[in-house]
């Protein structure tokens, strides 16, 4: 086991931000500057023009964020806007101005998330009061301004978010108007997965000799991945604990380290582990070496099996026994992965690399893909049945295994003993139970729901599916396969009005062997909806709630009146139980 620093490391404080800033970051636990940040924020503090091409997970949000946190700390506070934030949609503006209040907590930033859906009332009282940065979709900003509730002549900064996502859900217009009415003289910074040519005309148009960042979307030459079993699974975040924990089930490491993003996800996820029965350990930045060499220590002799570390914890350490590196997230930078599956799979053993992606993380699985040139395929969490099975195997080779040993004998005379009273093959049952209940711990028995992902979105992470109808569903469009009859709260509709979705009840459940394949086919079927359309799917136990449109729920109760769903005759009804908005 060595340490050493071969890596390179800007920190934050390199970046010329201000000691508040560097102190939230501090206290979220970033403990450096993603590859995108590190480009983007000295040159939009210099007030420079930016487009960038980084999707969701490089850290652009703080990219963004930062230097405009650094002009509302300089400006004083005014009750005109300095910086207009514009997203896709309404889940993208409550994240992005949580991000902002928590970067900007302690240079009392102001900031407002505006979309359509919210009660205006509460939008108009903000505005009045006077805030710093307003991060709105397209649509209902531009309401604000044509009713004179939001000036922009103040405004120093634009920053166009997903911008490609922007175009593509029809707001092309309303993002040439917003522009045109901020001040000539403003910043302006455009983020996008993709550059298609309309992004190049709108950055041609708007920005000023911009700086160019292009961040995981070029394979790289330098990155080649080890041979290492590399692997992946779509989790949503809430059920990313419980998938995790089943894996390592199943895959059964000797040693296996676990990136997380930041030190507090470090110490939650190693907490948790611990509460559900791993002995995992957690590696600092911060740790002194001698608390560190103890970690260490424990993964060597084997009382510890998991550590968990973020990159910064991780840098420099070999460890020899290591057999799995998981990504707990998918690495911000496609780099950073090829270091993380580098510490396995040395001196010719095998290695495994497993990473867990929230739906709406897919894209970097593809960007990752590209710069190591091997897939990454992508496996369903395995079910209950998979794990019960796996962990049969793993007690008939520890069996294989000891029946070579040659101390047997002196265990004869028990098995002698039992003999005189049961049948030789009843003795041999109770001691295999024996022996599987002292390997393996017990079964949880939740199984992990897959997300549901569009169809479109689903043919390759890298490829973009289009339209407004996409939005609708929500960002993540995450199935709750086993809920138990709760109420998924995930798919808030999309984009700025028009976005409403309703909840169909099926009367046909788990119990009936439905999956979210079934009810999409059924409906897409049936009537005028393509799966696109379709949003949330939540199964339980003996029925299904769908996310439809509201703008079609009577008459997609109306074409499925005489619907079977794999084979049964399925009744259709408005879901009776409204779930309050997420
Ligand atoms: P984004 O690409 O902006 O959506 O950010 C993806 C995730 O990375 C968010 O959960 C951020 O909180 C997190 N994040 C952003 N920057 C850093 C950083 N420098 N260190 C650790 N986590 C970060």
């Amino acid at each position: 086991m060595t340490e050493s620093s071969d890596e390179e490391t800007t920190a934050f404080a390199d970046l010329g931000l201000r000691p508040e800033l560097l102190a939230a970051l501090s206290g979220l636990g970033y403990e450096e500057p993603t590859p995108i940040q590190r480009e983007a924020i000295p040159p939009l503090l210099a007030g420079r023009d930016l487009l960038g091409q980084a999707a969701t997970g490089t850290g652009k949000t703080a990219a963004f964020a930062l230097p405009v946190l650094e002009r509302v700390a300089a400006g004083g506070h005014r009750q005109a806007p300095l910086a207009l934030v514009l997203v896709p949609t309404r889940e993208l503006a409550v994240q992005v101005s949580e991000a902002m209040y928590r970067y900007g907590r302690d240079v009392g930033a102001r900031v407002l998330p505006i979309y359509g859906g919210q009660p205006i009332g509460r939008q108009l009282d903000a505005l009045r009061r006077g805030v710093d940065v307003v991060v709105a979709t397209p649509g209902r900003a531009r309401d604000h301004v044509q009713r004179g509730t939001l000036p922009l002549d103040e405004v120093q900064v634009v920053v166009l978010d997903e911008a490609d996502e922007m175009l593509d859900m029809g707001f092309a217009e309303d993002i040439e108007a917003l522009l045109d009415l901020t001040p000539a003289e403003r910043q302006t910074v455009l983020f996008s997965a993709t550059l298609p040519g309309r992004i190049d005309r709108i950055a041609r148009r708007h920005l000023r000799d911009p700086v160019r960042i292009q961040i995981g979307a070029e394979p790289a030459a330098a990155g080649r991945a080890p041979l290492v079993r590399q692997s992946a699974y779509v989790v949503a975040r809430a059920h990313k604990p419980a998938a995790l924990g089943r894996i390592l089930d199943v895959e059964a490491p000797d040693a296996a380290l676990v990136f997380c993003r930041t030190r507090i996800e470090v110490d939650q996820l190693t907490e948790t582990l611990n509460g559900r029965g791993y002995r995992a350990e957690a590696l600092h930045g911060g740790m002194s070496q001698e608390q560190r060499d103890r970690v260490m220590g424990r993964l060597r002799s084997g009382t510890a099996d998991l550590l968990v570390a973020t990159d910064v914890a991780a840098r420099g350490l070999d460890i020899d026994q290591l057999t799995h590196v998981v990504n707990y997230d998918v690495p911000s930078a496609p780099e950073s992965y090829v270091h993380r599956i580098g510490r396995v799979g040395r001196a010719g053993r095998e290695g495994v690399a497993i990473t867990l992606a929230e739906p709406r993380e897919r894209r970097l699985l593809g960007n990752i893909e590209r710069l190591t040139k091997q897939k990454i395929p992508v496996e369903t969490v395995p079910t209950v049945a998979d794990l019960r099975a796996r962990q049969m195997e793993l007690t008939l080779a520890t069996l294989r295994e000891r029946l070579s040993d040659d101390d047997l004998d002196s265990y004869r005379v028990v098995v002698d003993t039992l003999t005189d009273e049961f049948d030789l093959t009843q003795v041999a049952l109770a001691a295999v139970k024996l022996a599987h209940e002292g390997r393996s711990s017990t079964v949880d028995e939740e199984e992990i729901p897959e997300p549901f992902v569009a169809k479109d979105s689903r043919k390759d992470s890298g490829k973009k599916s289009g339209g407004k109808k996409d939005r609708d569903k929500g960002r993540d469009g995450e199935l709750g396969g086993k809920e138990r009859g709760k109420r998924s709260r995930s798919a808030e509709s999309g984009a700025d009005g028009g976005g409403d979705t309703e909840r169909l009840w099926v009367s046909v459940g788990r119990n009936a062997g439905v999956r979210p394949k079934d009810l999409v086919g059924a409906i897409a079927n049936e009537t005028r909806l393509s799966g696109r359309d379709i949003g949330a799917i939540t199964i339980a136990e003996s029925f299904s709630i769908v996310e439809v449109p509201a703008s079609a729920i009577d008459d997609v109760i109306a074409d499925m009146r005489r619907t079977t769903i794999r084979g049964t005759a399925a009744k259709i009804r408005r879901d009776r139980v409204s779930a309050p908005p997420a």
